[in-house]
């Protein structure tokens, strides 16, 4: 299969009993749904705001419509989640949901929580076509889209996890303080897959609904040189970079996309970013590899490569993984790389690993077959001692 951003017109599943599913329909794309039943468009308007707005999974519950209509509804189509197949709390707060579709593929997506908000980390992809060296997910051999369907999915299921849905009578306006932030930054390179990604974003995006602005939605990219301009024009999110590396030389062999687009080309792509400003920066993710891209030398270069972008650096301890060949620089290290940046006017943050516990930190997500049989024997005795399987 290829993973190319050409994606067709988005055809929601039909579910094993012949329904059609209407989760991640555009407006448009549900009034015509509709419109097959004979029904008009605020009928249309009416079950987005039950789907998007309270959050409901079935028909019944939608009691804005009259009796015969909900019947109508759910004899032709479907409405349901899909089947949360792990779900596993970190003992930082951290949770992770391993999430079955139609296919029975599998995806993650993560739950960060901060006091005042929380970040879900969404994936856009089954494993990843790119195989950057340091990512466990460039590790899984089978690879494919998520349809828009089943990216809003791993929201919906979480808002649901989360009893994030607003109360009734509360406004549209209605941001949660436990799930305020997206991230695209799960499994797989969501420019690769971007018309289900944008159309799910739209739909998370709506005012009437999820209500997530785009200023509180961050897709990180490996660099996918000739989408990043459609994504800042068309959706306006902000955009995270994964640079990781300020030579072609280790670039190319730390990511293979770098050899496509090398790092001129991204930086001027980053430079052309619609919408990038002071207060809007691009964020330059850079995980710190001992002995590859760690020295001060790498961090004085990176300085020069940022100037003239808006921008600020994350920097990311690695994150170790069964088989991975590398190890995370020093906490000293990290420091003094931090500090050339500071001298140069750029904070950088670095990303404290979240739910390292559960292979739910950056880069450690996957989910092949052969990972899954294990981790349900986990359900019974996690292997880790520090993981606690909340469900099933
Ligand atoms: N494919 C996209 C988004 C998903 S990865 C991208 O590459 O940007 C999210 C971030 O985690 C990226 O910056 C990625 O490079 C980083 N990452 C991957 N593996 C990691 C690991 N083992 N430790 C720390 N960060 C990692
Ligand atoms: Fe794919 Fe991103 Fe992992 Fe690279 S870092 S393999 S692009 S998910």
């Amino acid at each position: 299969m290829s993973a190319s951003s050409h994606a067709t017109t988005f055809a929601p599943a039909v579910t094993a009993d012949g329904k059609q599913g209407l989760i991640g329909l555009d407006r448009p794309g549900l009034e015509a749904a509709l419109a097959t039943l004979g029904l008009p468009p605020f009928r249309a308007r009416q079950v987005w705001h039950w789907l998007y707005h309270r959050g409901v999974t079935s028909f019944d519950a939608m009691t804005t419509l009259a009796k015969p209509v909900r019947e109508q509804l759910a004899e032709r189509f479907s409405i349901a989640r899909p089947e949360i197949t792990r779900d596993q709390a970190s003992i930082d707060g951290t949770r992770k949901w391993l999430i079955k579709m139609n296919d029975g593929q599998e995806v993650e997506a993560v739950h960060i929580p901060e006091t005042d908000r929380g970040a879900l980390c969404v994936s856009s992809q089954v494993g990843c076509t790119l195989t950057c060296r340091f990512c466990h997910t460039g590790t899984q051999p089978l690879v494919r889209n998520l349809g828009p369907d089943e990216i809003l999915s791993q929201i919906l299921t979480a808002r649901d996890a989360l009893q994030a849905w607003p109360p009734v009578g509360t406004n549209p306006n209605n941001e949660t303080s436990t799930l305020t932030n997206i991230v695209m930054m799960g499994m797989g390179e969501p420019l690769y897959n971007y018309d289900s990604v944008a159309t799910a974003l739209r739909i998370a995006m709506d005012g009437e609904g999820i209500a997530i602005s785009k200023r509180r939605i961050t897709l990180s990219t490996s660099g996918v040189v000739p989408m990043m301009e459609r994504c800042g024009t068309e959706l306006g999110v902000n955009l995270a970079v994964s640079l990781h590396a300020v030579t072609d030389e280790v670039r190319d062999e730390l990511m293979p996309i770098n050899r496509a687009y090398p790092i001129k080309e991204l930086m001027k792509a980053c430079r052309n970013y619609p919408g990038s400003t002071n207060a809007r920066r691009i964020t330059f993710e850079y995980v710190m590899l001992k002995g590859v891209n760690d020295s001060l030398a790498d961090a004085h270069a990176l300085v020069r490569l940022l100037s003239g972008i808006p921008a600020k650096v994350n920097l990311i301890p690695f994150n170790p993984w069964p088989g991975s060949n590398f190890e995370c620089s020093s906490r000293a290290q990290i420091e003094r790389f931090a500090h050339v940046l500071l001298d140069a006017g750029y904070a950088s943050p670095v990303r404290e690993p979240r739910g390292r516990d559960i292979l739910a930190a950056c880069g450690q997500l996957r989910s092949d077959s052969l990972r899954q049989k294990k981790v349900r024997t986990e359900t019974v005795v996690p292997a880790e001692p520090e993981a606690v399987a909340v469900a099933p």
